[in-house]
């Protein structure tokens, strides 16, 4: 790479819920900045790990179902065992569920809390003990817009990613003394599958243009820039920070 500060060969990084989406752009972009990766998927993640292994860079499968907080010490452990070490965090898995306030079922409060914010918390925990340990680390939460605003009709994904926001500056005010750079990514509106109902809907598609400078949807490789200088020394010194990848709306 033209700056060495944004190489990130020799470095190791996790990134969950990378078989599809936003998580899959950040892998590659990750593995093409020089990262070996460790994708966390329950669904297959083959084609991740192709496109990986057609940057050159060693990947590995990890099967994991986000929702519990029980294989967050084992993502860390098969992390180390396969690659020897884990310089970056991506927590990206997550989920949401769309009703009416009035009629929000506890159901979709608690799947939505427990995979967006509580396993968010205890992988970064796991992962932060072993980084902590070596006195280094990227720690890179994915928020969103509804880190910023209320949003409508999604009551535990508005919680949830604003518990993002907080737990991302809790987690760096702790962990910076310890070579730890914790922050995270706030998407504006991206075309994957969890905004598919929304790019469905002709009216909500067509008043969600309007209001995005750029004019379009994001592609989940417009996260990829991002992710790399957050993960690389680039960003050694930024802590606490929720960068806005989103076309300019939150400008508007
Ligand atoms: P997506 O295509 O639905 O991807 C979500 C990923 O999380 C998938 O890989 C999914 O796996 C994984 N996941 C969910 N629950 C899991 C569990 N229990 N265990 C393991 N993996 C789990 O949506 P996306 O847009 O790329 O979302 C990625 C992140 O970006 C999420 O945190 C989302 O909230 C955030 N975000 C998205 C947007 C947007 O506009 N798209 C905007 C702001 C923030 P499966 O494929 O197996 O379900």
């Amino acid at each position: 790479m033209a700056n060495s500060n944004f190489d990130l060969s020799g470095k190791t990084a996790i990134v969950t819920g990378a078989n599809t989406g936003i998580g899959q752009g950040i892998a590659v972009a990750l593995s093409e900045a020089g990262a070996d990766i460790a994708l966390v998927a329950r669904s297959d993640a083959s084609e991740t790990a192709s496109m990986i292994a057609a940057t050159g860079r060693k990947v590995a499968i990890i099967e994991a179902d986000l929702s519990t907080t029980e294989p967050c010490q084992r993502i860390i452990s098969e992390t180390v065992s396969q690659f020897g070490r884990l310089d970056i965090l991506v927590n990206n898995a997550g989920i949401i569920r769309r009703n009416d306030a009035l009629d929000f079922t506890e159901d979709d409060w608690d799947a939505v809390m427990d995979t967006n914010l509580k396993v968010l918390f205890f992988l970064s925990q796991a992962a932060g003990r072993h980084m902590a340990e070596h006195g280094r680390g990227s720690i890179i939460n994915i928020a969103s817009m509804l880190t910023f605003q209320g949003g409508i009709r999604v009551a535990s994904y508005t919680a949830s990613k604003s518990g993002v926001g907080g737990l991302t500056k809790l987690l760096a005010n702790e962990w910076a003394g310890k070579g730890i750079t914790v922050n995270a990514i706030a998407p504006g509106y991206i075309a994957t599958n969890n905004t598919a109902a929304l790019q469905a809907d002709e009216a909500r598609n067509r008043q969600i243009l309007e209001r995005i400078p750029a004019g379009r949807w994001g592609e989940p490789s417009d996260l990829g820039g991002a992710a790399v200088f957050l993960a690389s020394d680039a960003a050694r010194y930024v802590q606490g920070h929720i960068l806005a990848v989103d076309g300019g709306w939150l400008a508007r």
